[in-house]
């Protein structure tokens, strides 16, 4: 019985290192938010200076059209007869004139946008860096926690065969199944007050009679778990009841 118990606290501390291995890496879901915030974030001050610069060009490109189509105009100048396509061809020359001093307005604009958006984009690169830095570090923590807990599992689990080597006979198929059926929580529970302490159901008075002799380790009628008596089973008693391994329901 004392095997058993010892047993089932190993157990009971390898669940806890898998519990704790399942929950590690959920930690980093938060952090992997941030990163794409972040990423996010980069990206767009790097699209506001790719826009600005692409209608920059454009502009220049609308000047330059704008312009050739003034030395068109001026070149028909010299050939039209009559005053009014004369005075029209001058209407249209004004016109685009004025369009090109538009464009040349909204290009100075632009480049005190441009250098705005530059040093905006500077700033916030390095600051991204520097938490992304960070990021990685807080990973790189969770990672080594990590493998720490599988770690220890291991060295657990290492331990265990020892341990389980003591627990004999059917007792041992019986404690696996009582394992499976309750993963987490214990299978091998005291007997308190003649109630089951698993399950919390009373106990038939000659199963408590026997169950306090100690003779037997008998398993609990009503959730199959395995019931001793805490007196029976003392630290000092390690051992002496180890012979009585037989299970009666
Ligand atoms: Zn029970």
């Amino acid at each position: 019985m004392n095997s058993l118990l010892k047993l089932q606290q190993l157990d009971a501390r390898i669940h806890v290192c898998h519990a704790r291995e399942k929950e590690i890496p959920k930690q980093k879901t938060k952090y992997l938010a941030v990163r794409e915030r972040l990423a996010a974030e980069l990206k767009e001050r790097e699209q506001k200076v790719k826009t600005l610069d692409l209608e920059q060009r454009a502009c220049e490109g609308d000047i330059e059209q704008k312009k050739t189509a003034i030395l068109k105009y001026q070149q028909q100048l010299n050939s039209v007869k009559k005053n009014e396509e004369y005075t029209a061809l001058l209407h249209e020359i004004d016109t685009v004139k004025k369009g090109i001093l538009q464009k040349e307005e909204r290009i100075i604009a632009i480049m005190v946008e441009l250098d705005e958006a530059r040093a905006r984009l500077d700033v916030d690169r390095k600051r991204i860096a520097e938490e992304q830095k960070g990021l990685d570090k807080q990973c790189a923590e969770i990672d080594a926690e990590l493998s720490e807990a599988v770690k220890q599992r291991q060295v657990l689990e290492v331990e265990r065969p020892a341990i389980a080597v003591h627990v004999v006979g059917d007792l041992s198929a019986k404690y696996d199944r009582l394992r499976k059926k309750y993963p987490s929580g214990d299978v091998v529970v005291p007997m308190k007050e003649e109630v089951c302490s698993g399950c919390n159901m009373l106990m038939r008075p000659q199963i408590v009679n026997e169950i306090l002799q100690g003779h037997k380790i008998h398993a609990c009628q009503h959730c199959g778990r395995l019931l001793y008596h805490p007196d029976n089973f003392t630290e000092e008693s390690a051992g002496k009841h180890e012979a009585a391994s037989g299970v009666e329901a």
